[in-house]
């Protein structure tokens, strides 16, 4: 194998990069001989190309975007600005040479801990459902090394997708608890559910209604006396930052979604970071690498095994510390109350004109049902009359216990102007649903993309440009 790289230090053990084995395993045929000609552009024609297309989409930058579940939050650019002095170190630098960038991790790490109370943290997934995945894996780990042969996860039926994928990713069975007609955990019927052969629930909270799980310190007892655990999906702790410790609810694992609550906008499945905390006992089984502090130094150390290649999405981990230190623990404490202030203030200019999935008081994001307008038009055709108005339109038919869903998160970011004008939009949308209902059920006509035949599109998808080019004649 080919030598590409080499380090060495006297009197201390280098290191080198090979070439990837993978290279040299491909069959001849497949490689390419010679590049095929290029285009010949001018960097004029490039440049209006790309800013053409940046303009045809909408983003957090461009105006509201109020998400459900997602935290589509204005993130500041000097977050950006600072991630960007960090793009030079390789993976592969021995850690003397990057101590700066370890003491990030730790930094990072060490805030984490102080904002929910757990008592370790791995930075290495790449998402929530990754965080997940991971969380749940850690759960499996203890679990297993004490003889336990545990197979049922459950699952709340508001759950969020990935949740119920995770757990069988991760070798469990998924088991739905419904919810009450408070929108909250049933617990006469996760009592009945519980039992020695479940692992985990995992509970979201505030769940994907918006609605704060009262009862959970309850659950956790309830598990920790079976001998399970309450594993915690962090997506909405845009609702909790600096109000509650999640350890004292009696949450043993969480995962939190930095490029939701903590900088770095997601959209367009752009890079995220699923960090996973859980208290002491599950530490000695989170996988690795974990740092280690020795001599005045930081280093790398192996985990119960490993998630992914290297170290994390380290540009979003710089950027999530950025904005932990820019706000400190009162600023963070703002945030969570400005979201549920901006979120329960749309909700009541909504309520009358609207239903509410569930009559109770909600906190980041609220959940409308399709009832006061579905004979007329259906929920699709009101997010997409929303973009004519220039808003990017709410979550959409989650969760799948509201008839026609429509999930509102207005995150902190945003003025009352905007809260108001996002709620005369809603209304007026209803009128013309009254007075013109074709007007919305064609919607949207003012994109430089119309209504996409979404049948069409999953059933036979174009793919390549040889066969877009085939059918636009
Ligand atoms: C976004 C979200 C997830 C998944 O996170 P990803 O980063 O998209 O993988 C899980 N649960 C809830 C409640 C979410 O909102």
């Amino acid at each position: 194998m080919k030598l590409i790289f080499e380090y060495s230090r006297p009197g201390k053990e280098g290191f080198h990069i090979e070439e990837e084995k993978g290279r040299e395993t491909i069959p001849q045929e497949l490689l390419r001989g010679e590049i095929e000609e290029l285009p010949e552009v001018s960097e004029r024609e490039v440049v209006s190309h790309y800013l053409r297309l940046s303009v045809m989409n909408y983003s957090v930058d461009w105006g509201f975007y109020p998400l459900g579940s997602c935290t589509m939050k204005y993130n500041p650019k000097v977050n950006e600005a600072i991630a960007s002095y960090f793009t030079d170190a390789h993976p592969l630098l021995p850690e003397e040479l990057v101590q700066g960038y370890l003491k990030i991790f730790k930094e990072l790490e060490e805030a984490l801990r102080e904002i929910t109370g757990l008592y370790a943290f791995t930075l290495a997934p790449s998402a929530g459902a990754h965080g997940e995945f991971t969380g749940i894996i850690t759960i499996r780990n203890y679990l297993e090394d004490h003889g336990e042969k545990r197979e049922i996860v459950l699952i709340p039926d508001s759950a969020h997708g990935t949740n119920p994928a995770s757990a069988t990713l991760a070798g469990y069975r998924a088991v739905e608890i419904p919810s009450d007609d408070k929108g909250m955990i049933d617990l006469d019927k996760f009592k009945e559910a519980l039992n020695e052969r479940v692992a985990a629930l995992m509970i979201t909270n505030p769940n994907t209604l918006g609605i704060f799980e009262a009862k959970i310190r309850e659950i956790a007892d309830l598990l920790h006396k079976a001998g399970a655990f309450l594993y915690m999906d962090g997506a909405n702790m845009n609702a909790l930052l600096g109000q509650v410790k999640v350890a004292d609810l009696g949450v043993d694992v969480i995962h939190l979604n930095l490029h939701k609550t903590f900088s770095t906008p997601h959209g367009g499945g752009g890079p995220g970071s699923g960090p996973v905390g859980v208290v002491e006992k599950l530490a000695p089984y989170l996988p690795g690498p974990h740092l280690e502090e020795g001599e005045g130094i930081l280093r790398w150390k192996n985990g119960r095994g490993r998630i992914r290649s290297f170290f994390g999405n380290f540009l979003v981990l710089v950027k999530a510390l950025a904005y932990i230190r820019e706000l400190g623990g009162e600023g963070l404490r703002e945030v969570s109350e400005v979201a549920v202030l901006n979120s329960r203030y749309l909700r009541r200019k909504l309520e009358g004109k609207f239903k509410i999935a569930y009559p109770t008081e909600t906190l980041h994001e609220f959940v409308l049902s399709d009832e006061t307008f579905r004979d007329r038009i259906s929920t699709l055709d009101l997010a997409k009359r929303l973009l004519d108005y220039g808003f990017h339109p709410p979550t959409i038919y989650f969760p799948l216990i509201v008839h026609g869903a429509l999930m509102v998160e207005p995150t902190e970011t945003e003025s009352k102007e905007t809260l108001d004008e996002f709620a005369s939009a809603m209304e007026k949308i209803l009128e013309e649903a009254e007075e013109n209902p074709e007007i919305v059920k064609t919607a949207p006509h003012k994109t430089p993309v119309g209504r996409l035949n979404e049948v069409e599109a999953a059933r036979r998808p174009i793919l390549t440009w040889q066969e877009y080019l085939k059918t636009s004649g």
